[in-house]
């Protein structure tokens, strides 16, 4: 049995940097809502959302799971049906399970998050990629989609909106046009983009559409969600032949509590803060010209049109080449300024995000990233 002191570091858990200026691509689209911190307690407890469940978690109408999932999330994806996952790759998981057999091929773009490779390899099917262009922009083209789905027999279109790494936004549109051309299903990756930006699955023309609710729905995770069309509902929703009210795909059930929680509490906040998308693509510009003002380089598209981005910084590098910290000057520099979020360690590219960060505060981190400039001169 671990010994009594380390049990009760357990219980007194802090994290200090919670109210700092966060740029970390993963957490800026996730900071909750006073109303999401709010139900955070008062549905802490497990299986909190189930006190009314006859069978079903999308159909509890107390709290208002049946009207969120049946006619909030819908709209606002675009879709017919929308249903809940434990996050974005459960729900490209759930779609490319149901939809293809081992062996059957999956069209995606060079610029995939990992775990679209590992739900491949959990499904058993083949990823043909469309490359990226490689070095400094790393955009994939709308059309290699075309040329690719030419020379193979497809089963599912999966396109990354934007990537993660890159925060690169391919003509979804277009890729879903060829899609239909060849009759292959669609489905959009918005991990980085549902919650954060206006994405329309049907406008999209896509068949499919996945955010991330602890990524960009300012919710507790894991949660995300799901939409698709009509007609995909019999195949991803399939129900059980021996528990007829439920669900194949997830086992029954998702997210049975405080994650749906302050998924749904933070809703309205996230429908509202897509609208003001024009004003977060000015503040990414505004910061890689500033950071690119400092010698650093901006990768990936040009002018930006998302708060993901990756600066090559090779100052920075070179300083970690003589200072006794090695690569950790650099996080420990940002954070005594008030700055979380660089990964500890890395200074040659730095992965950053400035959707959380307000215009104040991101030129408080291009100063920050000068007098460390100059401090170690
Ligand atoms: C973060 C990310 C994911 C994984 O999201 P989860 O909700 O944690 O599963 C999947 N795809 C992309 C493009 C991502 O950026």
């Amino acid at each position: 049995m671990a010994k009594q002191a380390d049990l009760e570091k357990l219980t007194t858990l802090t994290r200090p940097h919670r109210d700092m200026i966060n740029v970390m691509p993963l957490q800026t689209g996730s900071i909750l809502t006073e109303a999401a911190r709010r139900v955070l307690v008062e549905f802490g407890d497990g299986y909190s959302i189930c006190d009314f469940c006859q069978g079903r978690l999308v159909d509890i109408a107390n709290p208002p799971v049946r009207q969120f999932v049946n006619e909030m999330l819908p709209e606002f994806l675009g879709a017919d049906v929308a249903t809940l996952t434990y996050g974005a790759r459960d729900g490209v998981f759930m779609v490319m399970h149901s939809l293809t057999k081992p062996g059957d091929v999956v069209v995606v773009d060079g610029n995939r998050h990992y775990s679209t490779a590992v739900a491949a390899e959990r499904a058993g099917t083949e990823l043909v990629v469309v490359p990226n262009s490689g070095y400094p922009e790393y955009t994939v083209d709308a059309e290699g989609f075309a040329d690719v789905l030419r020379e193979r027999r497809a089963s599912l279109v999966i396109l990354t909106y934007p990537d993660g790494r890159f925060g690169n936004l391919v003509d979804a549109e277009r890729v879903g046009e060829i899609a239909q051309t060849v009759g292959v299903p669609y489905l959009v990756n918005g991990a980085y983009s549902v919650g954060r930006m206006p994405v329309h699955m049907k406008e999209l023309s896509a068949d499919f559409l996945v955010g991330s609710g602890h990524k960009s729905m300012a919710s507790a995770g894991p949660s995300g969600v799901l939409g698709m069309r009509d007609k995909w509902q019999e195949v991803v929703l399939r129900r059980s032949a021996l528990h007829k009210t439920k669900e194949i795909e997830c086992l029954g059930c998702t997210v049975r509590g405080v994650t749906l929680a302050t998924l749904m509490a933070s809703f309205p906040t996230v429908v509202e803060r897509v609208t003001h998308w024009e004003e977060q693509v000015s503040k990414a510009q505004w910061f890689s010209e500033a950071m690119e003002s400092l010698g650093f380089t901006q990768l990936g598209e040009k002018p930006h049109r998302h708060d993901i981005m990756v600066f090559e910084t090779p100052a920075l590098f070179e300083i970690s080449q003589r200072v006794r910290e090695r690569g950790f000057y650099l996080y420990k520099e940002m954070e005594s300024r008030g700055i979380w979020g660089l990964k500890p360690g890395q200074t040659k590219a730095l992965e950053m995000s400035t959707f959380a960060a307000t215009q104040e505060q991101l030129t408080q981190v291009v100063d920050a990233f000068q007098s460390i400039l100059e401090k170690y001169r």
